[in-house]
């Protein structure tokens, strides 16, 4: 499956809720959503469809792979993996996905949203324990280091993360040192601790359908 290259705004508005795609401007007024918080599309405003059980499970999915930026088959590896493991296995995937490294270095505030992440990382500008790191997807462990490479750290992209991540905050999960531009996993996120408007168990209820 290709990877959308539309407007990220309008993902937002099909799922009725802000994904935090756009970095910066998601934070201030101009959010298309505050603005425009129904559909996108001629029939936006419409009376809309009944939804379905499967609609309803559906929308869940594709909510979660959109905050995240997965394709469907990474995402289904990645459930296929939650499920091998112990424990309940929407809270395992939840817990894959805030272990990949694009949702790190957002999280400690290297980044205003997923996707500029995954720009830098590519662009090799983190390392992860000394080492430099190119893979967005590469799954972060507890008590592992993400800094920002020494030479990308005058980067104005990244120096503003910094600062807007101050006004956001960070995870308490994470410990984040700004003057060098490095931070560690104390520990992954317990389900509680990922505060997103998600229902996992529809997520494993349509994949167990299918
Ligand atoms: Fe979503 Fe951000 Fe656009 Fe608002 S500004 S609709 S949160 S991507």
């Amino acid at each position: 499956m290709a990877r959308y290259r539309g407007p990220s705004c309008r993902l937002c508005r099909r799922e009725g809720l802000k994904l935090f795609l756009k970095g910066e401007r998601c934070y201030t007024d101009k959010c298309a959503i505050e603005r425009r918080s129904y559909p996108p599309g001629q029939h936006g405003q419409g009376r809309g469809r009944k939804a379905t059980e499967y609609s309803v499970q559906l929308r869940e999915k594709q909510k979660l792979k959109r905050i995240y930026g997965t394709l469907e088959g990474p995402f289904r590896r990645l459930f296929a993996r939650a499920e091998r493991q112990r424990g309940i296995t929407g809270e395992n995937l939840l817990i894959l996905l805030e272990s990949r490294l694009d949702n790190m270095v957002y999280r400690m505030g290297f980044s205003t949203s997923r996707s500029e992440a995954r720009q830098l990382i590519r662009h090799g500008h983190f390392h992860v324990n000394g080492r430099r790191v190119t893979i967005p997807s590469f799954c972060v462990k507890a008590g592992d280091e993400v800094q920002v490479r020494e030479a990308s750290r005058k980067i104005t992209r990244i120096q503003e993360s910094v600062e807007l991540a101050q006004r956001r905050g960070v995870p308490e999960w994470l410990e984040v040192q700004t003057d060098s531009f490095s931070g560690k996993v104390r520990s992954l996120p317990a389900r509680s601790e990922i505060t997103l408007p998600i229902n996992e168990q529809l997520i494993v209820e349509l994949y167990s359908k299918v």
